[in-house]
């Protein structure tokens, strides 16, 4: 195994790690530990060279430092990335060469499931770290964190509407819904239950018709949901939907969702403020997720306690940011990381 260090400008900590015979080339990533060990998860997934993994990882490590203080968690950021297709590539040897190769960082990073990752996957790389979470057994273990991440993301909905539209409910509000999968699905079954009505599309045609049959929901295209009219745009698949391209097309009042790394650029924070959109800032609106796997890092007794009262305060910090951009006149999204970095400078100082 071969772990080489990566010099950056931002981060404490990066790491290409090699292991030829286990067929493993990835990098791991700490990108703060100012508040605590760094913590996020494991991705798996095709990049087309090193430059390519290695920006990722960069970026994600970076939006974990952000989304772990928001979400008032004493821990840092940190991220994984494997590359390779976790569909065909994906071995008992490799999750055993990166649980080895995390563990070299003695708990300045924790790992846990991120896209192409599953909760087995982290019990091969237990065998090999203590520094993983989001396992489905043993005294701790968080399981899938999707159904926390839903509830966050359904508060952060909430809050949003409550600011742009004056509404304590979503009650016969329109929700369109991009992506159904572990967070999409859950979220979908809130909204419904809180009487909104839905739009929904996946690339997935089965979810699609479960949802139509579950909920009523109005099936539309991929590439229809931009123009999609609804009171809320929820994007709950992939990253960067929010762009150049696709604010001009939107006909929402709010953009809330679960997706990570939703605005392609800063400036489109910016172009969705001037189209008068108020937008929930991802890192913070999925923060459930991580809520879930702190409990298990930090060896929390009264988990389901705990869990709720980190998630209330998730809320109230939504609402403190979605204030402030109000008074401000300013886009959610910089309010946002200004709050997150002034909470950073006062534990350092
Ligand atoms: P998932 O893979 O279970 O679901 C994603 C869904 O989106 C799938 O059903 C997929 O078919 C669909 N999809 C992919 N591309 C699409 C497209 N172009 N148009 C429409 N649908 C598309 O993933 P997930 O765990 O639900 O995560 C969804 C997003 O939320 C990701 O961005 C993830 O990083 C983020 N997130 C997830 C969690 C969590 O707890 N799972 C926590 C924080 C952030």
């Amino acid at each position: 195994m071969q772990i080489t260090p990566v010099e950056t400008a931002e981060h404490e900590e990066v790491y290409r790690v090699e292991d030829r015979e286990a067929g493993l080339t990835g990098f791991i990533a700490v990108h703060s530990t100012r508040l605590g060990p760094a913590a996020g998860g494991l991705r798996m997934r095709v990049y087309r060279s090193d430059a390519e993994a290695l920006d990722d990882v960069l970026r994600l490590s970076r939006g974990m430092t952000f989304k772990n203080a928001a979400a008032g968690l004493p821990l840092g950021g940190g991220k994984a990335v494997i590359m390779g297709d976790p569909a065909r590539a994906k071995t008992p040897a490799l999750l055993r060469a990166m649980g080895r190769a995390v563990d070299t960082l003695a708990g300045r990073y924790w790992t846990a499931e991120d896209m192409g990752m599953t909760t087995a996957d982290m019990a091969v790389i237990a065998g090999e770290t203590a520094f993983v979470a989001g396992l489905s057994g043993g005294d701790f273990a968080s399981g899938d964190p999707s159904p926390v991440t839903a509830r966050g993301v359904f508060n952060a909905v909430r809050c949003a509407v409550r600011h742009r539209l004056g509404r304590a409910d979503l009650d016969g509000l329109t929700v369109a819904v991009q992506g159904l999968g572990n967070v999409g699905w859950h979220l979908a079954g809130l909204l419904h239950g809180d009487g909104a009505r839905l739009i929904v599309t996946d690339i997935d045609a089965g979810r699609v018709a479960r949802a139509v049959a579950e909920w009523s929901a109005e099936a539309i295209a991929e590439d229809m949901i931009y123009g999609a009219g609804a009171d809320v745009f929820a994007p709950c698949a992939i990253g960067g939907i929010l762009n150049a391209r696709t604010i001009p097309d939107l006909r929402v009042a709010v953009v809330a969702g679960g997706a990570n790394n939703q605005l392609a650029t800063d400036e489109d924070g910016i172009r969705l403020q001037e189209r008068g959109i108020l937008y929930a800032p991802d890192f913070v609106a999925n923060g459930g997720g991580i809520i879930n796997v702190a409990a298990e890092i930090l060896r929390v007794g009264n988990r389901a306690a705990w869990v709720a009262a980190k998630l209330t305060a998730l809320d109230q910090t939504m609402e403190a940011i979605l204030r402030a951009a109000a008074a401000e006149g300013t886009g959610p999204n910089a309010v946002a990381e200004r709050i997150v970095a002034e909470r950073m400078a006062a534990v350092a100082a």
